[in-house]
């Protein structure tokens, strides 16, 4: 398999890129990450990657879509784009997250790429509106990578991202990555709708086919106004999914990206562990997409290193998530997001205002936390990479209590009071 993959690296792509991307978000990568565990061991704090949804319109209306993209169009300007990323390179950063709404609706976005071309861009698109000339700017500026969505089959895209003809067009804006060279991933949040279709080999061997380079499997996690629970996965798909990704990484010459497991396949919270927060198109900093709660914004006066070392906001977050669970808190503990919002008298970042309400809606769901079944990584490249460079970074080893959690594998698991 590593000779298979070094094959493809070395004959299926463009050696700029894949410097680029060795150099920018490797390299620079890991050193952000020393820093950061050296911030924390000096008791300081700043992610050493940062989210960042770009815009809130998107031409879509995806089942379970958190993002109020039907209301008036917000975007973070350029000049701002450029003081943020400027503010975390300062700190060693050099890996962002460009999210929406659909980033590329955001008409300064190859702005951004070309005036931060220091460091390292993931978009993650719905493809549509990746032209053969954006494809052609984008292996020009070679700071970045598509990460595009795909959804399931065609009547599956259709259904879940509410318009006809997504997956066609979809696959129009990968051809056109690929055929400009660019590094591109798929991603798809698996439910219950594309469980079958997408997590097996056949699937796999299709991107690797096409010349995708990695896979990136998220677990769909019914949040927002129309959350869709009929499409979680049960607690056996779940561990299913990542025994496949585990497998899969040991088998086939494609990356596969998971945020949630440690190397020796402990769950986490990307956002607990302080690895990552988000800003909105608002501005508002908050602890991950789906969280929408937030006490701090990029247009404080306050420099961002100040913001995300003094938020107790964001701090307490931290704990009392990695407190109560390895897992997605949002899922397994609404309850105690609600708490900690009021607490904190932390606003409410959606337009739509019925965030809270939206919490106490949902149900008490299991999340990847799933003790006693931990799928620990095959291939050794992973496992080291996670050993050394993702992880907990002690966050739960501090703050974890087992009491604390509730089993939500069980049938019917209640929030407690
Ligand atoms: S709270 Fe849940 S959705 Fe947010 S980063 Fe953590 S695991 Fe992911």
């Amino acid at each position: 398999m590593y000779f298979r993959m070094a094959k493809r690296l070395l004959f299926n792509t463009n050696k700029r890129l894949l410097w680029n991307l060795a150099y920018k978000a490797g390299f620079k990568g890991i050193r952000a990450v020393q820093k950061h565990k050296k911030r924390l061991k000096r008791g300081d704090f700043f992610p050493p990657f940062l989210y960042i949804s770009i815009i809130n319109s998107c031409n879509l209306r995806c089942q379970g879509c958190w993002v109020d993209v039907a209301a008036k169009q917000e975007k973070i300007d350029v000049g701002k784009m450029n003081d943020i990323i400027g503010q975390a390179k300062e700190m060693g950063n050099s890996f962002f997250g460009l999210l929406g709404g659909e980033p590329f609706l955001h008409k300064e976005i190859l702005q951004i790429l070309e005036d931060n071309r220091d460091v390292y861009f993931q978009i993650f698109t719905n493809g549509h509106f990746i032209t053969p000339e954006v494809a052609k700017e984008l292996n020009r500026l070679g700071n970045a990578t598509p990460l595009i969505s795909v959804e399931g089959t065609e009547i599956v895209s259709n259904e879940r991202r509410g318009k006809l003809q997504v997956l066609n067009d979809t696959m129009e804006g990968l051809h056109n990555c690929l055929d400009a060279g660019l590094l591109t991933g798929v991603c798809t949040s698996v439910c219950q709708t594309n469980y079958e279709d997408l997590v097996n080999d056949a699937w796999i061997d299709r991107l690797i086919e096409l010349g995708v380079m990695y896979g990136w499997f998220h677990i769909y996690r019914p949040v927002g106004p129309d959350a869709c629970p009929e499409l979680a996965l049960t607690p056996e798909q779940q561990y299913n999914v990542r025994k496949f990704v585990v497998e899969t990484r040991s088998r086939k010459p494609i990356v596969m990206i998971d945020a949630y497991h440690d190397g020796d396949g402990n769950a986490l919270c990307p956002a607990a562990t302080g690895f990552t927060h988000h800003i909105s198109p608002w501005g508002d900093i908050e602890p991950c997409p789906i969280i929408q709660f937030s006490k701090e914004s990029i247009y404080d006066d306050r420099p961002l290193k100040e913001v995300f070392n003094e938020s107790e906001f964001l701090t307490d977050f931290r704990k009392v998530a990695a407190e109560s669970t390895r897992g997605c808190i949002i899922l397994e503990r609404p309850d105690l997001l609600k708490d900690l919002a009021e607490r904190h008298g932390a606003k409410d970042t959606t337009i739509r205002g019925e965030a809270v309400q939206e919490l106490d809606d949902m149900e008490i769901r299991p999340s990847q936390y799933n003790p006693g079944k931990e799928v620990p990584e095959k291939n050794l490249a992973y496992r080291l990479a996670k050993k050394f460079w993702f992880n907990d970074y002690g966050a739960y080893s501090k703050h974890f209590q087992a009491d604390n959690w509730i089993d939500t594998r069980t049938e019917n698991p209640q929030k407690p009071g």
